[in-house]
């Protein structure tokens, strides 16, 4: 039944498949000389199949979980260098006809306010996104046909591009939307949006249906196969993620994979991003009536066994997370993250509202502002970019993956994550984050090899400096 390349979600995540996975993982767990062999294949940094992936998460043998922990390390800092990418999430609508039970926004709930921003409140939602520093969003909403109509959702992204506030621009959308046919991914891709992310949620089928009682959302097929679609649609980046805490993490972790497999096998790429939310506590929700919880160390595994296996795959995390799992995890293989985060509709522009803790989809961990965010990753050495060049330049898809595979793609980020840093702290960051950053910036132009990018970075840093912007390779 297996099939990589099949159309049919069963076929190219089959569930037997997974389970002999599982089954092969765990009686290998401490066979030293099959975990060293996968080790070594995966230094060739070309990734791994999901089988292998799947022995290395079960290892049992402390030093070998050591190589591979050290290994991510350094898949993660030969592709991404020490650059994170820096978005916020923008909540649109809560109006949602789906059952989720595992979301606040579920139907049913009916003590939640529901909202739905008009384009005025998305105008001061972006001003203020802009204020804080913010060049890419994730666009969400709950799905609701009549609320939350495609045409909608168009409209707010072309609304979005639109505001240019003091120095500010909103360079990249990507969009988080429910499943959706050829024809609306294609209106969106004509948008001009960034990546389309869709969490499968779970990849087990059986307790998606349970967890997916009511809504069209219930379609397991529907919305496994939605990646296919956006990408028969134009979309080439495309962003995969699950919710750890509703299935087996290990069956997740399998099934990930053999997503991003399929989507490679059938469209020469596989997902731009990974993400890797973790079920937390919200309205309605209490996240100890899931069974399948996971502590922080496996968590940090996870991360570490998904870096290997697809190291040019960027990863995502959000402020579900609190600083101190966010501060391990970066190490290990993490490319992106949110900062300043208001998960409630309507929660930037007037953070006072009196309904806005009810319209949070989940509670933020991590509540610190975007500039205490920059500055703490700035004092762990890395670099927080406010990076969009790749997309603006038509490096998507299969373009990017290519750069990205070849490892050329630090030869741009690296400049241009030290560009948009720079903007950044000239316009919106505090005294000492900028003196911080001013530091930073100076240490790692040092860094760079090619005398004429060097050069060239140095004249854009100093027009910047003047009050120019978007300088880009
Ligand atoms: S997860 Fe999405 S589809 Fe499900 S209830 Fe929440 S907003 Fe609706």
């Amino acid at each position: 039944m297996y099939n990589v390349k099949s159309k049919h979600a069963e076929e190219f995540i089959d569930h037997q498949e997974i389970l002999d996975t599982l089954a092969y993982a765990d009686a290998n767990k401490t066979n030293a000389e099959l975990i060293d062999s996968i080790i070594e294949k995966a230094k060739l940094r070309k990734g791994l199949s999901h089988r292998d992936a799947s022995v290395l998460l079960a290892c049992e043998l402390h030093d070998r979980n050591e190589e591979i922990f050290a290994l991510a390390k350094r898949i993660k800092e030969d592709f991404y260098g020490n650059r994170i990418v820096m978005f916020a999430p923008l909540y649109l609508s809560n109006y949602c006809v789906n059952g989720c039970t595992y979301c606040p926004y579920h139907m049913k709930n009916k003590h939640i306010a529901r909202k739905k921003l008009t384009q005025e409140e998305i105008r001061n939602e972006v001003i203020a996104l802009q204020d804080m520093g913010h060049k890419r969003l994730a666009l969400e909403t709950g799905e609701d046909p009549v609320n939350n109509p495609i045409e909608y959702v168009l409209e707010s992204i072309k609304t979005i591009y639109s505001i240019k506030h003091k120095n500010g621009a909103i360079r990249r959308v990507n969009v988080n939307i429910a499943a959706t046919t050829v024809e609306n991914y294609r209106k969106l891709k004509e948008a001009g949006i960034g990546t389309y992310i869709l969490f499968q949620e779970t990849y087990h089928k059986e307790s998606y249906e349970k967890l997916h009682p009511t809504g069209p959302k219930h379609d397991y097929c529907y919305h496994t196969e939605a990646m296919d679609r956006a990408m028969e649609g134009g979309i080439d980046d495309v962003g995969c993620g699950v919710l750890f805490g509703l299935e087996l993490y290990r069956y997740e972790f399998a099934g990930l994979l053999m997503h991003a497999e399929h989507l490679e096998a059938v469209f020469g790429v596989g997902p731009h991003t990974i993400s890797v939310p973790r079920l937390k506590r919200a309205d309605d929700i209490d996240p100890d009536a899931f069974d399948n919880g996971i502590d922080d160390d496996t968590f940090a595994k996870i991360v570490a066994c998904i870096r290997i296996a697809v190291p040019y795959t960027g990863m995502i995390i959000s402020t579900r997370e609190n600083q101190k799992c966010r501060e391990r995890v970066l190490e290990l293989g993490i490319s992106q993250i949110s900062g300043g985060s208001k998960t409630s509709v309507g929660g930037y522009a007037d953070g006072t509202l009196e309904d806005d803790d009810v319209t949070e989809q989940f509670d933020v961990s991590d509540t610190r502002t975007l500039d205490q965010v920059v500055r703490w990753l700035m004092e762990r050495g890395f670099i927080p970019s406010f990076c969009t060049a790749c997309y603006r330049e038509g490096r998507t898809g299969d373009r990017f993956m290519t750069l990205c595979k070849n490892q050329q793609i630090l030869n741009c980020c690296h400049p241009n994550a030290l560009m948009t840093l720079k903007e950044y702290l000239m316009d919106y960051a505090s005294p000492e984050t900028r003196a911080i950053g001013e530091a930073l910036i100076e240490k790692e132009l040092e860094k760079v090899t090619n005398p004429k990018v060097k050069e060239i970075a140095r004249r854009n840093l100093a027009e910047i400096e003047k009050g120019s912007r978007d300088f880009r390779f």
